[in-house]
């Protein structure tokens, strides 16, 4: 495979494609690639700036034989994803690689899949960094996106009230099931950014989080950060429904041929991750509201439990029960998995 050095790469492969279609580059203010910092224009009058940054490692988040350009489109997705999240909308991003070698064919479709989400959610590649690693060192993608949102109104994760409902979008379970077949399916390899619902949801939801490492651990994100807030120190208690968990197609298909039984689908929907759907809290005055939003986006949006404080609870304890429609608890073997959780990293 022919190889070609840093500068040929970044003009080449990055600078050009990098700037087409994105509106972003009309703005007098605004500088991309090829300095030595970029520059984001002022943002609108009373908006805020959002950072986030996810970076992908092989041979941990992805298998060195990937389709590059599935995993150009990931590394960027998992961080829009971020921003959807706290209800942002994308400015611009920077990408940092440690590459072993450059690998032309590899790294055009690599920057194709990438560069394709970047113009759909116009988010332009504005800057970086790609270094040279030693070999046999692991490759890493890093990319930092900015954001922005009117002051004050980001979706956080420490904003649950007391009696607020759990919504959920779209449906889980069918990441973890494909990683089981060892077969990508195409939402693990192309997880689609909940932005536009992120935005709606801004002045509706009380708080929200994208489930990047499973629905169980996720729901625990929100308890422990709203139970550190400000205000009396108190746990919440979540009271989720199993029954109501919006299970994916694929799980749905393998149940019905019995390849695989219930609780193992309820154990992927609970503990999957790499769903990069959004878990958000509103209260219950605003169900018809939530409604209308899934409505008018083409998404589903499920209700899935609801928090109480936990008044009784010491210090902050923060508790997760899943029970079915007739009020029975999961099996001690699979509550057991569920209690493992999503993928803690350390
Ligand atoms: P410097 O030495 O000033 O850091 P570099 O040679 O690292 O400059 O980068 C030159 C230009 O190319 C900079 O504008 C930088 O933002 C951009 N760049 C470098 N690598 C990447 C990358 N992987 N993706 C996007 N832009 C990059
Ligand atoms: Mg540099």
């Amino acid at each position: 495979m022919a190889s070609l050095g840093e500068f040929e790469f970044i003009d080449r492969l990055i600078k050009e494609p990098a700037r087409q279609g994105q509106a972003f580059f009309r703005n007098p203010q605004a500088l991309g690639i090829g300095d030595d910092a970029a520059l984001i224009p002022e943002l609108p009058q009373g908006e805020q700036m959002v950072i986030a940054t996810d970076m992908l490692i092989e041979g941990r988040h992805y298998f060195a034989d990937v389709d590059p350009a599935s995993l150009g489109h990931k590394v960027l997705a998992v961080n829009l994803s971020d921003l959807a999240a706290m209800g942002a909308r994308p400015v611009a991003f920077t990408l940092a690689a440690a590459l072993r070698t450059i690998d032309v064919g590899w790294l055009s479709a690599f920057m194709d899949g990438m560069l394709t989400l970047a113009r759909e959610t116009q988010c332009p590649l504005v800057g970086g960094d790609t270094t040279a690693l030693p070999d046999n060192a692991p490759q890493v993608f890093s990319v930092t996106v900015i954001g922005a949102l009117p002051i004050g109104s980001a979706l956080r994760r420490d904003g649950l009230r007391d009696g607020d409902d759990l919504w959920v979008s779209g449906t889980l379970g069918d990441a973890a099931y494909a990683v089981s077949l060892k077969n990508p399916s195409e939402k693990l390899l192309r997880p689609s950014p909940r932005i536009a619902l992120g935005l709606r949801l801004r002045g509706v939801a009380t708080a929200a989080i994208d489930i990047s490492d499973g629905l169980q651990s996720e729901i625990g994100h929100l308890l422990t950060s709203s139970s550190m807030r400000g205000d009396a120190p108190h746990g919440f208690a979540a009271q989720m429904r199993l029954d109501a968990l919006p299970l994916g197609a694929g799980l749905r298909e393998a149940l019905t041929r019995e390849d695989i039984g219930s609780d193992q689908a309820i154990e992927w929907a609970i503990t999957g991750g790499d769903e990069y759907e959004l878990l958000f809290a509103a209260s219950e005055r605003d169900r018809s509201a939530v409604r209308d939003i899934g409505y008018q986006l083409g998404i589903a949006l499920t209700r899935i439990g609801s928090v109480s404080i936990d008044k009784g609870a010491p210090g902050h304890r923060n508790t997760i029960e899943w029970r079915d429609a007739q009020g029975v608890a999961p099996g001690s073997a699979l509550q057991a998995r569920i209690d493992r959780g999503g993928f803690a990293h350390f």
